[in-house]
């Protein structure tokens, strides 16, 4: 390979890896160790602070036949001249935009198809690519679909039986492993050239049809595996409690496309963890989807509520609102957390049913209650307009809710953060368009809880409309994307970029607003998430049984 890697037109401040306190150990990379250049397509303060980013970078850290490198927007440790893999962890989809920039920076072509034997295999992994990698499929030659605890060092261990061989043995011997999905070895055909897709299917006969999305089966979930100050949550060391949450509501990715509910070990793995962590910080975070759902999180909140560790600022992730005691709100209170989130999606009966919620307005209210008893000075209230099978009448039930919570707490500063709903793969409502009415039902919102005092902190509606395009997008989303890259990250660019490909390739509306049907061949029907079609569609007739008339769309064609 004979193209120069260095200088990256980026700065390169050395302080920022001088401030880490590492808690693992790096191997000394062997002579012949694989150069790797492991990427975040952010700020070091954003990737750092990622707790699946520094998991992976750690393992591949801890190998001695890896020499890996770290890559950000701002900064990089020192590069190898001829990197043979280069991965990136993704966690935001706009971050695409930077995956684009750092790969014309390494000067190594952005679509998989322009790559050759001198160049490094690009692989992806984390949540956005797990959840539906198509739009992106074009730009990487492998991705990782899954829990990375086994499937990363598998990947490795594959790729080392192949390294010397061509570009196309070695994608196709990696296609064998459980959970690597290689995009190019798949042809996708449409109906038409803007209508849904005909088919997907994989190109040789000795390459899956479907890819499995791997899941972890042990009880040590991940921790930190270094603090600095220069995280975005300044000297934060992170412990996973749980993974997934066993609510599944119906719109829900971070419970569908991580099932089944895990559960770290509280003596064998989160003890330990914590108190390796706390040696170093006293800043502590609990993550995880549904971290008070943990079986034994009294047990837990007592051993960090010791005298010990007085000092210590605990930062929650999730909590449950019918898990909102007054215990909870008042160790909270004293570690340094004034306000609890906690989300109630509606204040109506009805779509709490459609979305499987299963939370009542008292609940709600006791939870609100029991933070204010605990100590706490503010709530914030997670909401969303636009749920399928929502009326406007349900709104006026969400605010006389929040009147009533606001009538049992004075003193309580209450916020409604509100997003819109939005389509997620692998979710029963993956069918399902977002609502044109959303924009005007958040308004409405606005304009009833302004005057009664409630901070309202609507999501913007735009970016919805993008999360949208990109969660159900397909492949020739490819070609939007690299053009949009040049208008900018608005609502507007993505239009502007749709209206140069008109007739190319489907309009905004079909990704977005329409409802698709059950029978259409979906973009990620080739990977296979934690639960099959059968039971997705199950939850979802569950949901719409709960509508008050029937959604015509979702019709077989
Ligand atoms: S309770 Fe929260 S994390 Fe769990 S499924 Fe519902 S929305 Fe998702």
């Amino acid at each position: 390979m004979s193209r120069v890697l260095l200088p990256l037109p980026i700065p390169m401040p050395s302080s920022v890896f001088a401030s880490e306190r590492l808690l693992f150990t790096p191997a000394t990379p062997i002579n012949n160790a694989i150069p790797l250049i492991f990427a975040f397509p952010n700020e070091y303060s954003v990737g750092i602070t990622s707790l699946g980013y520094q998991v992976v970078w750690a393992t591949l850290a801890m190998r001695e036949d890896v020499q890996v490198s770290r890559l950000f927007t701002d900064t990089h440790e020192q590069l190898p001249r001829k990197p043979e893999i280069v991965g990136f962890s993704i966690s935001w989809e706009l971050d695409y935009v930077n995956i684009l920039n750092l790969l014309e920076s390494l000067e190594i072509p952005m679509r998989a198809t322009e790559r050759d034997d001198r160049h490094p295999i690009i692989f992806g992994g984390g949540p956005v690519l797990t959840a539906n990698p198509e739009p992106f499929a074009d730009f990487f030659d492998v991705v990782l679909l899954g829990d990375g605890e086994d499937l990363l060092g598998n990947f490795i261990a594959a790729y080392q039986e192949v390294r010397n061989a061509s570009r196309q043995t070695q994608l196709k011997a990696l296609a064998q492993i459980p959970g690597i999905y290689i995009p190019s070895l798949y042809e996708v055909t449409y109906q038409t050239v803007d209508g849904p897709i005909k088919s997907i299917k994989p190109i040789f006969p000795e390459v899956t049809a479907v890819v499995q999305k791997q899941t972890y089966r042990g009880n040590t979930l991940s921790a930190s595996t270094v603090v600095t100050e220069k995280a975005a949550w300044e000297n934060i060391y992170m412990v996973e409690v749980v993974r997934s949450c066993p609510e599944m509501c119906r719109f829900c990715l971070a419970s569908y496309l991580t099932l089944p509910f895990r559960t770290a070990s509280l003596e064998g793995s989160l003890i330990p963890a914590i108190e390796r962590g706390l040696q170093v910080t006293n800043r502590l975070g609990l993550l995880g989807a549904s971290v008070t759902q943990h079986p034994e999180f009294e047990t837990l909140l007592d051993y960090i509520s010791q005298p010990k560790y007085d000092d210590v600022r605990l930062s929650i992730a999730s909590v449950r609102t019918n898990t909102v005691t007054v215990q909870l709100a008042k160790t909270l209170a004293q570690r340094d957390t004034r306000s609890l989130t906690i989300a109630v999606e509606s204040g109506s009966e009805k779509v709490r049913q459609i979305i499987n919620k299963k939370l009542n307005n008292d609940e709600i209210i006791q939870a609100a209650i029991n933070a204010k008893a605990g100590g706490l000075t503010a709530l914030k209230l997670y909401g969303m307009v636009g749920i399928p099978g929502e009326e406007p009448e349900d709104l006026e039930q969400t605010v006389a809710m929040i009147r009533s919570i606001k009538k049992a707490t004075p003193g309580l500063r209450l916020t409604l953060g509100c997003s819109t709903f939005v389509p997620k793969a692998h979710t029963p409502f993956q069918w399902l368009g977002v609502n044109r009415q959303a924009e005007k039902r958040l308004q409405l919102l606005r304009k009833q809880l302004k005057p009664q005092g409630i901070d309202f902190r609507p999501e913007s509606y735009n970016w919805s409309i993008i999360q949208a395009l990109l969660s159900r997008g397909d492949r020739r989303l490819a070609q939007l994307l690299e053009i949009t890259r040049n208008f900018g990250d608005s609502l507007g660019s993505y239009k502007r970029a749709f209206k140069q490909l008109k007739g190319q390739i489907p309009d905004l509306d079909f990704y977005v607003h329409a409802d698709w049907s059950t029978e259409q061949v979906l973009p990620w029907s080739h990977l296979q998430g934690p639960l099959p079609q059968s039971t997705l569609l199950k939850h979802l007739a569950d949901a719409t049984s709960h509508f008050d008339s029937s959604p015509k769309e979702l019709q077989p064609v």
